[in-house]
């Protein structure tokens, strides 16, 4: 048995002294991510490997002094599901942050875990490619995404993370490296293990490489911001927008209450007239992708006039790209500012599309029976409400929040979207998820994860 001294040194001699933090040097951020209701935890100590051999050994001797490891993106998680709630080794991906290849000819990128999303966006843009997923906080790592299959406002048209993995590289917990899937398109070769990791939340195994489809990039953009008097109109408009054969790459839905929110918060106003504010109390933000600006704005038109078809007070159209993005920016707000108003959860419950003005309604009835403000927005063309809750007594939200799911669950949905289930959702999990299900899953864990030593707390 190695004492903890002696393990220390064990994990200096692997990724050296200066990558190993203990005590008073392990900076505040390392215990906690962006959840509300996680507690923050201190992990006994922070290890930084630069390499997948690292990785490998770090595990290895974990896995055989049976010590708890916790993987460690970003960190701008929403479910604590990088937290160390069992203490032990928190391991940081934040130096395998290199590009290693752009491969123009397969459209492939293949990326080290802690690559974070700004600076994937820069390097496959500046050679003219596009990855679509924006799960809206740039911080986060690839190794994060593919960990919480992050989703995020363009799913609607492109997916989620799940769709661009097209092979991993990752440790698993007894320390073996694992080579999954690769630069090709299409494979039927034994169990997609690449996909069954994706999601997995650290559970699983700690990824280290990823293979990522890319898109060549989009040459316009254009935004639409519709005021509707109500949100069934505004949500019963985007299946005649699908119908209509135009694709757009994100509809969102905001309540006026989260829209003021994000106002105040941004310190920006969207240049609506005072009298359709007054008179809106929903907003569908719309984006429009083309070949050329001219598309772009004909589709635009084209869905402007649905969405005056159903409704909509009025259409605003800004006149530039940057305008638009001006636009999106505000709505990346939305969690800042929940937060900073004294939301006390963030839950991303996701629903059949067509269910969402009834989820909403039930919401707004769950409000009032409360007496506890749940200010609702969303991605409107994938199912997806964030609900931001505004309640300060533990108990009591804990009932809203099981409340909150058995109504998403009977609509046909699920508990998360895409935050995962973390530390924070698993009580909620397990008793309202199939339970087979859950049996086999946990089955799944225990084949790669024997002593439990990987992300303990979380999902299960
Ligand atoms: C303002 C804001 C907006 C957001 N918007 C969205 C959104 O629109 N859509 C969306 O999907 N999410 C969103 N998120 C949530 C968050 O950005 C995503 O969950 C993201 O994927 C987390 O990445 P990360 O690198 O920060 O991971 P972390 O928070 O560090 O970890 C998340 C999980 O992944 C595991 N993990 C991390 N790296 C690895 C690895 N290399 N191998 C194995 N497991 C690993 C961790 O153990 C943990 O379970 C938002 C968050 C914020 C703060």
């Amino acid at each position: 048995m190695l004492s903890k001294n002696e393990v220390i040194e064990r994990l200096r001699s692997i990724v050296g002294e200066e990558n190993v933090l203990v005590g008073d040097d392990i900076n505040e951020e390392y215990t906690r991510d962006e959840a509300l209701t996680v507690k923050p935890c201190l992990p006994e100590v922070v290890v930084k490997p630069g390499s997948t051999e690292e990785v490998a050994k770090i595990l290895s001797l974990a896995n055989e002094k049976r010590i708890p490891v916790t993987p460690r993106g970003g960190g701008t998680g929403l479910s604590g599901g990088c937290v160390a709630v069992s203490g032990g080794i928190l391991l940081s991906l934040e130096r395998m942050n290199r590009i290693l290849e752009i491969d123009e000819e397969n459209y492939v990128a293949i990326v080290e875990a802690g690559v974070v999303l700004a600076d994937l966006y820069k390097a496959v843009e500046a050679r003219g490619f596009y990855y679509p997923i924006y799960p809206g906080e740039e911080s986060a790592t690839i190794g994060g995404n593919v960990a919480t299959n992050a989703g995020g406002m363009r799913a609607v048209k492109y997916g989620v993370t799940r769709h661009y993995v097209l092979g991993l590289e990752a440790i698993l917990p007894t320390g073996e490296i694992m080579q999954t899937g690769g630069k090709y398109v299409k494979v039927s070769t034994g169990y997609d293990l690449a996909q069954l990791l994706v999601g997995s939340e650290g559970t699983l195994a700690v990824v280290t490489k990823v293979t990522l489809k890319l898109l060549r990039r989009p040459k316009a953009k254009t935004t639409l911001f519709a005021p509707f008097r109500n949100l069934s109109d505004g949500i019963r408009a985007v299946p005649a927008i699908f119908k209509s054969g135009v694709i757009p790459v994100t509809i969102e839905f905001l309540e006026k209450l989260g829209l003021n929110a994000m106002e105040d918060y941004t310190g920006k106003k969207v240049p609506i007239s005072e009298r359709v504010r007054d008179e809106a109390e929903a907003f569908l933000l719309i984006v429009i992708e083309g070949k050329s600006s001219e598309e772009a704005f004909g589709d635009a038109e084209f869905i402007s006039d649905i969405c005056m078809k159903h409704g909509a007070i009025d259409v605003f159209v800004p006149p530039t790209e940057r305008a638009g993005r001006e636009l999106l920016k505000l709505r990346e707000k939305a969690f800042y500012a929940a937060k900073d108003g004294g939301a006390t959860d963030l839950v991303d419950v996701v629903v059949p599309r067509g269910e969402i003005p009834n989820f909403v309604e039930q919401i707004h009835k769950m409000s009032a029976k409360y007496a506890t403000i749940i200010a609702g927005a969303g991605h409107a063309g994938d199912g997806n409400i964030h609900l931001a809750i505004f309640e300060q007594d533990a108990d009591k939200l804990s009932t809203i929040l099981e409340e909150i799911y058995r109504v998403g669950k009977n609509l046909g949905g699920a508990i998360s979207a895409e935050h995962g289930i973390g530390s924070e959702k698993r009580r909620f999990l397990l008793e309202m998820e199939n339970k087979a299900k859950i049996e086999l899953m946990r089955r799944i864990k225990k084949a790669f994860d024997p002593n439990n030593v990987l992300n303990p707390g979380k999902i299960f």
